[in-house]
């Protein structure tokens, strides 16, 4: 046999990301429960629907006096507990007794904390004068009536869960999340129960892309296995893309003769590229379909399956769920040890980032083989790595994507 040349014109990274990228664009509006909102991207900006606090309130336990009554001696009026209006009116010689949360009596204008008083028999003894407005939240202090609060297309976490609840946003507008379908391919794979024949292994692709799919907010509908046998592929591919917005295959798609994924993505759909200048993962594929739906051939050693998961796939899932940002964010690091570059291509290795003397300093998850998925566990970043042919010494500076927060 002659030696086989790929007919994929081989790409950079950022022309790859840029032809992904250009093609999806979020798929649809849905609005969902307040408590179901969390890691959602929102569809909309939400903004205050009213002023809050409404009416002057006050942040402490105490009393509420006029800041500039000469008098210490005052006369308690009532008690206003959070909640509850007042009936009476401050007037100088009086005080009204209020807790966190009260809405301030008419005529008070502060608060003297109860540690700075003395009630005896129905009086209040100051200790202190307060200043006017001292302790008292003046209306529309925390958010002024339709105050834009969130913007669309950020990310529902915790403290927008407050704020949503807080301005009474229940039926939460929010993008739909991509549909999900991941199959798995090869001869030699068999289920994670099974005890592996001689020449087989165990199928981790299937199981490691459904969970990045999930922690990457999308929803997986379909997951299979199939055979390296091109009936079989294209009946499994035509299935998962019938259930799903994006496909996900793993193997398949390099140059051995059961590596039949492109051939049959040249039929069903439109090859945008075959081949990336990455490392690990040079023979990811991506292609779309007439119908709208998105394949990521992904290449099938463990760790090349997810370093282009993450690189390329993360940010499609997040731009079709809304997101606003849908990149890792980039930090530059000390490398902790010599690196040896690529000659080719440029490699994203598996490291584990620390704050040491006031910078990044990078340290290698070990051997960076592509079938080994220990380089990934226990990785916080991945190091850019430009190709070259001279070994980079400790403490050059490079560039990492953040996978998680350190
Ligand atoms: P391929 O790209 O299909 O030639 O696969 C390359 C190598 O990746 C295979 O020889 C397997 O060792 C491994 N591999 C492929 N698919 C999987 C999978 N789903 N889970 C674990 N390893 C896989
Ligand atoms: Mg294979």
């Amino acid at each position: 046999m002659p030696p086989r040349v790929s007919a994929y014109e081989m790409i950079e990274v950022p022309l790859a990301l840029e032809a992904i990228l250009s093609r999806v664009a979020p798929l649809g509006i849905e609005h969902v429960d307040l408590a179901q909102a969390r890691g959602r991207y929102l569809a909309d900006e939400v903004q205050a629907d009213a002023d809050l606090p409404g009416q002057p309130r006050s942040s402490v336990d105490g009393y509420a006096v006029i800041a500039s009554d000469a008098a210490t001696d005052l006369q308690v009026l009532e008690e206003v507990t959070a909640g509850r209006l007042a009936n009476a009116r401050v007037s100088p010689g009086t005080a009204v007794r209020i807790m966190t949360g009260g809405m301030l009596p008419e005529g008070a204008d502060a608060v003297v904390m109860v540690e700075d008083v003395d009630e005896v028999d129905g009086r209040a003894r100051l200790q202190r004068k307060p200043r006017s407005g001292e302790n008292v939240h003046p209306p529309g202090m925390d958010l002024k009536r339709g105050q834009p609060v969130l913007c669309k297309g950020s990310r529902v976490g915790t403290a927008e869960i407050g704020l949503l609840a807080t301005v009474g946003c229940v039926d939460v507008p929010v993008f739909r999340r991509p549909r999900l379908a991941v199959l798995a391919t090869g001869d030699e794979l068999v289920e994670p129960h099974e005890t592996p024949p001689a020449g087989s292994v165990r199928d981790s692709n299937r199981y490691a892309l459904m969970a990045a799919a999930q922690e990457a907010g999308a929803e997986v509908v379909w997951n299979s296995h199939a055979h390296d046998d091109e009936e079989a592929l294209e009946a499994a591919m035509r299935e998962g893309l019938s259930h799903a917005d994006v496909l996900l295959t793993s193997g398949g798609v390099s140059m051995g003769t059961r590596d039949l994924i492109k051939p049959l993505l040249e039929r069903m759909a439109s090859i945008q590229f075959g081949r990336i200048s990455f490392k690990p993962g040079k023979p990811l594929t991506f292609a779309t379909t007439a119908d709208g739906r998105f394949v990521f051939g992904l290449p099938g050693f463990p760790v090349s399956s997810l370093v282009t998961f993450e690189v390329f796939v993360r940010p499609a899932l997040l731009k079709l769920q809304g997101a606003q940002r849908c990149l890792r964010p980039r930090v530059e690091a000390a490398l902790g040890h010599e690196v040896r570059p690529d000659a080719f291509r440029l490699e994203y290795q598996r490291a584990t980032l620390a704050w040491e003397d006031h910078r990044f300093v990078a340290r290698t998850t070990g051997l960076q083989s592509s079938s080994r998925l220990m380089s990934i566990v226990g990785a916080n970043a991945l190091l850019e790595i430009e190709p070259g042919t001279e070994v980079l010494p400790a403490g050059t500076m490079v560039q990492a994507l953040l996978l998680a927060n350190l």
